[in-house]
Formats: structure tokens, sequence, C-alpha cells
């Protein structure tokens, strides 16, 4: 038979408790998402400042439609960049506070784009090991020396950055770890960049719209300026609500990503509609203050809630909050008894966190309200009562 193997290969993804399975949610992006025929509880979207379902951004994105149409037709670099395309590369320089802007369809197509065009043969990059899945893919591309430092450790990687004798070197690195919600600390990645004359790449998807005065992200979050070292990416797929991805940093390396990110150039360009929405998105990041102080609030409820229980969770005070279980089939059983009370929570297992720290990951949203929290809180501890989370 064709493709036996394929067959072997998903039977083994089952039996290893593996398999990822879809739902269909009949519903908007809110906290209450439907699936099956029930409304359920989520702590599961990115959506951190409750803008995915906003009624203004979809009156928007229908205007949009109405003046723009729905297609680009072609890519940035032959017809495909209109008008709000434009405006919405000028709206994030502006926001940010960098020189220029790229707006990209997807944040792992940013990745995809930035890397292998800064580096190659030759050179060298130094990336977290618990970087996000688009960045490792990035290195592999690029053909640079694939170079991993420990979690968040400044010590290691300065020793390797001393041993290289690369061309170039680039530092990557997620800004708020998708899995876990602990924060790099720029200061101490940017100081190293500039002792071992290495650049620095920021992915700042989970910390753009969140961190910083006005959500401006977690360059700003540190009191980090904008420097000719730094690339700093960020997704609006996430916080802002809609979907693509930008770069931004000095004019002539976005020149440059311009003609040699193959993922900006050899791509139609995103719908109009989408860029003009993000305008209006980045408005109510700039605005959404009493968004951020809800969602840390909510983040602060939640651990209060849960620090006297034997739950481990690693300290994050992001809106990422994971609960480590260990083993694929208890994270698997805490999500599914979770699910059977009308919550979703996520088990998230390897290879999207390493072997060993399958866990469930809370994500928390300005859409959550006091009362969601406590249910959470207090179905988690029930479970642990009744020794679900014992190995
Ligand atoms: C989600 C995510 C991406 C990918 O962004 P998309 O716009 O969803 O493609 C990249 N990096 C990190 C750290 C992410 O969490």
């Amino acid at each position: 038979m064709i493709a036996d193997d394929i067959d072997q290969a998903l039977q083994e993804l089952e039996g290893n408790k593996l398999l990822r399975k879809r739902r269909v949610i009949a519903s908007p992006c809110t906290v209450q998402a439907e699936v099956d025929g029930r409304s359920m509880l989520t702590f599961a979207s990115n959506d951190y400042l409750g803008l995915a379902a906003s009624p203004i951004l979809a009156e928007t994105a229908a205007e949009a439609a109405r003046r723009w149409g729905v297609g680009s037709g072609g890519s940035h670099v032959v017809t495909g960049h209109m008008q709000p395309h434009e405006a919405l590369e000028q709206a994030l320089a502006d926001f940010t506070g960098a020189p220029r802007a790229l707006y990209f369809s997807t944040g792992y197509m940013a990745n995809l784009g930035i890397v292998p065009a800064l580096a190659g043969r030759g050179d060298a990059v130094f990336s977290d090991r618990l970087n996000h899945a688009s960045l490792i893919d990035a290195v592999l591309l690029s053909r640079a020396e694939n170079i991993r430092y420990r979690h968040n450790d400044m010590a290691h990687l300065a020793s390797l950055l001393k041993e290289s004798k690369a061309k170039r070197k680039l530092i990557l690195t997620d800004s708020v770890f998708s899995m876990d919600g602990d924060i790099a600390s720029l200061p101490a990645l940017f100081e190293l960049a500039q002792a071992h004359d290495a650049w620095l790449v920021i992915d700042d998807a989970h910390g753009f719209g969140v961190l910083g005065p006005h959500g401006q992200g977690s360059m700003a979050h540190f009191g980090l300026p904008f420097h000719p070292r730094i690339l700093y990416m960020g997704t609006l797929g996430k916080a802002a609500g809609v979907s693509g991805a930008f770069v931004a940093g000095a004019d002539n390396v976005m020149e440059w990503l311009l003609q040699r990110a193959r993922t900006y150039t050899f791509t139609t360009a995103t719908s109009p509609v989408i860029a003009a929405t993000l305008v209006k998105s980045l408005e109510l990041i700039r605005e959404g203050n009493h968004l951020r102080e809800r969602l840390f609030s909510l983040i602060e409820r939640l651990r209060a809630g849960l620090s006297h229980t034997r739950l481990e969770m690693p300290p994050s005070s992001t809106a990422i909050q994971p609960v480590i279980l260990g083993s694929n089939e208890t994270a698997l059983l805490a999500s599914k008894a979770l699910a059977d009370q009308g919550i979703l929570v996520p088990a998230i297992r390897p290879p999207t966190v390493p072997k060993g720290s399958a866990r469930l990951r809370i994500s928390l949203s300005a859409g959550h309200n006091a009362e969601d929290i406590d249910r959470l809180i207090a179905a988690l501890k029930a479970l642990q009562e009744a020794g679900l989370f014992y190995r």
C-alpha cells in the first residue's frame, strides 16, 4: 500500500498521546467558545486584549472591504502594496518608535524571512533553547551555524559568542517565551550583542500590545531604545487580534529585507482589509491601558489563587501561565477533566515543549472577568484534591 509508513507514524503518534485533534469553533473568538454545541469557558487563545471579536474592528474591516475590495492581487514588490499596507507600516513605525517597519503576512513568515536574509554560510546564529519553532526553522533555512544556548543563560551565551569566529553573528530570542511565559532579559542580551559585534533579533509575539507603556512591547517594557543592531519582530494575530506580523528596525536593514527576505518578496500581500483593520487595532492598543490593567489584575488573581496549592507553576508575570504536569497522559487527562466541566485549557506536549514537561497552558485575556478566573482556580484545586496531578 502507498504510504503505509505514514499510517504507522500516525498510529505511533496516537499511541504516544501526541496526536493533535482540531476543534471546530462555532463562535467568534471570545472567552466563551462554542465547541460541539457546548459553550466552553476558554483559556486558550492568544487574544490577550480581547480584540479579535471587537465590533469596532469588524466594522472597520467591513468598510475597508467596501473601499478596497478583498484581495491585493500581487506581491508587495509588484502591485500588491496598497495604501492600507503603506499606512500600516507607517503606523507601526510610529507606534514602536522604530525608524521603519515592514509588514509580513504572518510571524512565522517574518522569522523565515529575517534570518536567511541576514545570515548564511560562514555566519552563526545563537538561539535560546526555548525559542519558538519558527525561529528554529529560520536558522535551518539560513544554513548558518546553529548554536543554541541554555534558556536565559547569559553566561553560557557569552562564552559561546566569545568562542565563535563567524563572520556575522545573530542572537535570536523570544521576548516572552511562548510556552513558559517568562521574559528574556533583553538589556543583558543587547549588552552581549554590543560586546561581541552581534545582531539581536527579538521575537515579541507575546509582548507586543501587552507589555510596556501603551502596549508598545517588550523593548519599551525594559526602556530599551531601537539601535541599528536590533531587529524587532511583533505579531499581529495575538494581542492585536487580527493577523500578520511586522519587523521594525534601521532604515537600511528594512530596505535589505524588502529586497532579500523571500517570504516578503515571493508571496501575495495580505488582504488590504486586514491591513486597514490593523491600523485601527493599533489605535485600540495604544488607548488600551484599561485592557492591560484588567489583564494584569486577572494574572495576579490566578497566581494568588493557586499559590497555596502544589501545582507546579513556573514564575511568569505574563498572560501565559503554564501548569507543568510532566507526562503527556496526565496533561491530556487534566485537559479532558476540565473540558468535562466546560473549561477549555489546552494540553501542550512535545515537540512544542521539551519531553517530560507536558503541561496545561493557561492563557488569560482582558476578555475574562474575575468570576472566570475563580471558576478555573476552583476546578484546578478540585482536580488536585482528586489526585489527578500526582504521578
Ligand atoms: C505565534 C508565534 C509566532 C508566529 O506568529 P504567527 O503570526 O502566528 O505566524 C512566532 N513567534 C512566536 C514566539 C510566537 O508565539
